[in-house]
């Protein structure tokens, strides 16, 4: 399936929680779901039913895969690597999707949402250990170094982003040096270090039912 391309506010009101897709927006009164917390649609606002087991698993599903923004494809790649690993596979699947450099460039602060980070990334302004990596999809090492190319590091979107990224805190497996808008992989997140609010272990239930 391709990318979702039409109204991100629709993702948040369907999965009833904000995903924070538009930045600054999602911490203004605008944000949709101050407005219209209640499911997308004609029956939206309508009394809603009990939902099923399975209906609660797949929406925990979609809500992780729409905050990083990822195809289903590729969120069950992701899956299959986590249970491939040692470990708890629902911590090993939020720590790779964690370690996304678009996901790792938001985190930081270069930009005010994960999909402005893509985008960022996408277009070639980002540069690990020096280097330019244009893959949003590539996955950061612990002592990686991650900055943004010069041409842009004072650039009022990215000046912009870092101011309001204070607000957000960097977590603790990443270091930021605000003025030369680079940033350190101090070490692999564990669970307790994501801030992403999801039930992890009742996707990893979700996919054990449909057999992967
Ligand atoms: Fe979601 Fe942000 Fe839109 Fe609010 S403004 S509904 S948090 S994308």
């Amino acid at each position: 399936m391709s990318r979702y391309t039409g109204p991100v506010c629709k993702l948040c009101r369907r999965e009833s929680q904000k995903l924070f897709l538009k930045g600054e927006r999602c911490l203004t009164t605008k944000c949709a779901m101050e407005r219209r917390n209640y499911p997308p649609g004609q029956h939206g606002n309508s009394r809603q039913r009990k939902l099923s087991q399975y209906a609660l698993q797949l929406r925990e599903k979609q809500k992780l895969r729409r905050t990083y923004g990822v195809t289903e494809r590729v969120f069950r790649n992701y899956f299959s690597k986590a249970t491939r690993q040692e470990g708890i596979s629902g911590e090993n699947f939020l720590c790779l999707l964690e370690r996304r450099l678009d996901n790792v460039v938001y985190r930081l602060g270069f930009a005010p949402s994960r999909p402005a980070a893509r985008q960022l990334v996408a277009h070639g302004n980002i540069q690990v250990n020096g280097r330019k990596v244009d893959i949003p999809s590539f996955l950061v090492k612990k002592d990686m170094e991650i900055s943004v190319n010069d041409q842009l590091s004072n650039n009022n979107f990215v000046v912009e982003a870092l101011d309001h990224a204070r607000v957000r805190h960097v977590p603790t497996w990443l270091q930021l040096d605000e003025n030369a808008a680079k940033g350190k992989v101090l070490a692999l997140p564990s669970r307790s270090e994501i801030s992403t609010e999801v039930n992890e272990q009742i996707i990893v239930e979700f996919y054990s039912r449909m057999g992967c």
